[in-house]
């Protein structure tokens, strides 16, 4: 599976639910049972009504064969490290600049975080649509803002799209064609680096988000750090401590596919995936395979610190 985990980061209203939404339009297969809900990210009535993105999610995306898991990043505050955790699952970044507003405090903490995990990000300065657009002065920014928060030398590097996500387009230049979205996607497949990691190992995955559903009840989503996910599979639940909180199966497996998760058989090392059916589980533990003695290393968690704004 030629698998891509992509974090996406951006400021509220810099237009990262928008841009999501036509990727999800304009990418091949998941599109044709399915409708693409107005405001995709933002599922949470909550978050509607407060009109800002909460929890992080996850929207899966298909383009010429290859599948993209685009994770989205809770930007205005950190919870006790899940920012990290969730950069954890991913190998690249989407940083996304409204091109009038520039960069503002949600990106820079994001930001910052992604840098010091190693991220390439890769830079979307978006609604260059806008009339009070400068795109030319925000991408400057964006390089000010990186080299501030310590970037290395390829990080400084970051590939650059102008984009208008309602629109639907995104260019390496200004002079177009605007047309669609396809240059997105194709960098996504060039600069993010495949997850890598061995499927052949005994099943481990780390617990990064815990969601409650009316019908399912614990979901935890996570990363399959190694081997395969089967559906029946005995597993353990191992706190970072090596204590064992709970012994199972994996009854329900599920995948991310556009805005849905669906059921699937399987799952290998890389890829994105919810489970159910657990009792205990809860972030970050490790679910893993019996013959697996020890959690898998936890991510270094900040004490709970709050955004700037
Ligand atoms: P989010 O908070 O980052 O998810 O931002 P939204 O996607 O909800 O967009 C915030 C506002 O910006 C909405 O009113 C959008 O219609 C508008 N918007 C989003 N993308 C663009 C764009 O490319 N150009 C312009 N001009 N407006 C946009």
């Amino acid at each position: 599976m030629d698998l891509r985990n992509v974090a996406i980061i951006a400021h509220v209203d810099h237009g990262k639910t928008t841009l999501v939404d036509n990727l999800l339009r304009q990418a091949g297969a998941f599109r044709a049972n399915q409708q693409v809900a107005e405001r995709a990210l933002d599922r949470n009535d909550l978050e509607r009504e407060r009109g800002i993105t909460i929890l992080a999610k996850c929207t899966a995306v298909s383009w010429r064969g290859a599948r993209i898991n685009i994770v989205d990043t809770p930007g205005h505050a950190d919870f006790g490290g899940e920012v990290e955790r969730i950069l954890s699952m991913v190998d690249g970044a989407i940083v996304l600049v409204d091109a009038a507003e520039g960069v503002l405090p949600q990106t820079k903490f994001v930001v910052g975080k992604a840098l010091a995990r190693g991220l390439r990000p890769i830079v979307v300065i978006n609604k260059v649509d806008r009339g009070d657009a400068r795109p030319h002065e925000v991408h400057e920014e964006v390089f000010d803002l990186f080299a501030a928060l310590g970037a290395d030398e390829a990080q400084l590097d970051f590939p650059t799209l102008f984009a208008s996500g309602r629109q639907g387009w995104a260019d390496d230049s200004l002079e177009g064609p605007r047309r669609d979205l396809s240059a997105l996607f194709e960098l996504i497949l060039r600069h993010v680096p495949p997850p890598g990691l061995d499927p052949e190992a005994p099943f481990a995955l780390t617990a990064t988000i815990l969601e409650y559903d009316p019908y399912l009840g614990r979901i935890l989503t996570g990363r399959v750090e190694q081997g395969r996910a089967r559906v029946n599979m005995p597993v353990r639940v191992l706190r970072a401590d090596g204590a064992v909180v709970e012994t199972g199966r994996l009854t329900k497996l599920l995948a991310y596919r556009g805005l849905e998760r669906v059921p699937v058989e399987e799952a290998e090392a890389g890829d994105i995936i919810a489970i159910a059916g657990l009792a205990q589980a809860t972030v970050p533990d490790t679910i893993a395979a019996p013959e697996v003695a020890a959690a898998l290393p936890a991510i270094p968690v900040d004490p709970p610190t709050l955004a700037m704004t």
